[in-house]
């Protein structure tokens, strides 16, 4: 929490609320229980919790349950568990249902002060008419007609569900979100994940939101700017009934390059076993992305960089996993790994044979302890390093000195299958061009086979629109997959923990398989592969 007292932005900003006072500042994080969190709500819950921080008041995590034909249980599970990964904790948990009786109360105040009315004018049609602004036949209809209809609408009977609830406010403003909204619908059949069968109708979150920012005590209502055509309705509505004023402070919607924030669509692919689950390291979630190795404190700094900015940014992944990449790179401990095709064995004549020696884990920080490294008279190399070696060069090998290339043994084609060279280990490493990785070869104790995961972006276009069907945007092969050898140090780490294999990149230990316990690494972004997320 500290971290979030009088922050400066990396841009600069100060963030601030209009007429905020220390200690009365409420905010809340509002998320619909309907999917897990993804990068976006991570924006909303941190500026929330930021200014609930910042002017010593109170967050309020609000679970958002008007709508149980796409809430679960589960969603809430996952939501309460994210934000805790996230590090966000709310003084008070909510839910929009706790306030489902006052709110069927307020409805009925609605009809008997004229400002709403019964309306079965078919969606199709509302449609049109709201389009055109035209007025439901049902807008005059009486306040007893009204009772009578809402009545018959909560008993969920066949008649009920034929009718919905709509604000009175205007059938002609120019601002379509003011053309008589609807507050209740009928929805009768599914069953709601806290109250059950008790109620045949549910407000709507244009009706609830405002109201339960009212009643909760909430200040300063956080909202994405495209809502920003409803904030009059939202004043409207506390207003009707004379509610106590909230003020709303709207921020930009952060989107990303090549990613699908909707939790529909995400739906989709988890559906269509298109990805693993709403934890695939390919998904934009806050199980996906913490699983591909970002960090919490990335995503805050991230977050707060971007300050009160009111642009609909359209991120590139790059951005964020450069900051995370600074935030890594000191702290995480370093290990050899080569590709396991076309490893070429290098005989070094003038070495001794296989010994060990403790080597720092990291050049640069000693906290991180050290391992055992293998030196040995026979090695492997990459291939491709030895496909570069010329006979005569010298070249140094990384942790332990330099060796001069006598010879090749390689095809027409250029595969190299062993190398002969000579120890010159005092030779001096600034004056080679090239610098390797290897590892001992003698003995297959040495070495562990492990998976190295790559990722590239689920679609292949850099920003759908509207009338875009995702589903024809889907690449089609987004996992890549290769196995390699690694030093035997890397068999004592822990699922979830980040390394960096020399040359190759920053990796993340997925997951431990099967009896053998084969260990699948996934590749951490380091924000210089455009191509890939
Ligand atoms: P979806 O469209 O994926 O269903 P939603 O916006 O309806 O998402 P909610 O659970 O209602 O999801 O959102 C909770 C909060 O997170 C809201 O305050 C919403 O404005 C905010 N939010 C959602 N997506 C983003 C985003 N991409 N950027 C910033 N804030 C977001
Ligand atoms: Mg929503
Ligand atoms: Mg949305």
């Amino acid at each position: 929490a500290e971290k979030f007292k009088n922050k400066k932005t990396a841009a600069g900003f100060d963030l601030f609320l209009k007429d905020a006072q220390q200690g009365q500042v409420v905010t809340r994080f509002p998320p619909e229980p309907s999917g897990y969190l993804h990068v976006g709500h991570a924006k909303a819950a941190i500026l929330n919790q930021y200014f609930a921080r910042q002017y010593n008041g109170k967050l309020i995590i609000r679970f958002d349950d008007t709508n149980p034909s796409k809430e679960k249980e589960e969603f809430e599970q996952s939501i309460i568990e994210d934000l805790a990964l996230l590090g966000i904790k709310g003084d008070v948990t909510s839910h929009t249902s706790d306030y489902f009786d006052k709110l069927y109360q307020l409805a009925i105040q609605m009809i008997q002060l004229g400002k709403a009315y019964a309306d079965d004018t078919v969606q199709e049609q509302m449609r049109a008419e709201r389009m055109d602004g035209i007025p439901s036949k049902r807008r005059e209809a009486s306040i007893e007609e009204n009772m009578t209809r809402f009545a018959e609408m909560s008993t969920g009977s066949a008649e009920g569900r034929k009718w919905c609830l709509r604000a009175k406010i205007s059938y002609e403003d120019p601002n379509k979100a003011m053309r008589d909204p609807v507050i209740y619908r009928c929805n009768p059949d599914v069953t709601h994940h806290r109250t059950g069968n008790t109620w045949k109708v549910y407000p709507t979150y244009d009706f609830a939101c405002p109201i339960v920012d009212s009643i909760e005590g909430v200040t300063h209502a956080l909202r994405t700017n495209e809502y920003r055509d409803r904030n009059p309705q939202y004043y409207w509505m506390l207003d009707a009934l004379q509610l106590r004023k909230v003020d709303i402070w709207d921020f930009g919607r952060l989107n990303f390059v090549y990613t699908l924030l909707s939790k529909r669509k995400l739906q989709w692919f988890v559906d269509n076993g298109v990805v693993g689950g709403w934890d695939d390291p390919r998904f934009p979630t806050v199980r996906g992305i913490r699983r591909r190795g970002m960090t919490i404190e990335t995503i805050q700094e991230f977050i707060l960089a971007q300050g009160p900015s009111q642009q609909i940014i359209n991120m590139e992944w790059d951005n964020i996993w450069t900051i995370n990449k600074r935030i890594i790179d000191p702290v995480v401990p370093r290990y050899t790994a080569l590709d396991k095709e076309g490893l070429v064995k290098v005989t070094v004549k003038g070495a001794s044979p296989r010994h060990t020696k403790e080597v720092a884990r990291h050049k640069k920080n000693a906290e991180l302890g050290t391992k055992v490294t293998v030196f040995d008279d026979v090695v492997y190399v990459e291939q491709a390093d030895a496909r570069s070696f010329a006979a005569g060069e010298e070249v140094t090998f990384m942790d332990w000195g330099n060796v001069i290339i006598d010879s090749k043994e390689q095809d027409a084609a250029g595969n190299v299958s062993a190398i002969s060279a000579t120890a010159h280990l005092d030779g001096d490493f600034k004056k080679t061009k090239k610098k390797v990785t290897w590892l001992a070869a003698s003995s297959s104790n040495d070495l562990v086979e492990i998976d190295l995961l790559d990722f590239d972006y689920l679609i292949t276009k850099k920003k759908l629109e509207e009338d875009d069907n995702f589903a024809d945007f889907v690449t089609p092969n987004s996992e890549f997959r290769a196995v390699a050898l690694a030093d035997n140090n890397v068999v004592s780490l822990k699922q979830g923990a980040a390394i960096q294999f020399e040359r190759k990149g920053y990796y993340i230990l997925d997951a431990v398989k099967g009896k053998e316990g084969r260990m699948e690494f996934i590749k951490i972004p380091d924000g210089k592969q455009a191509s890939s997320a």
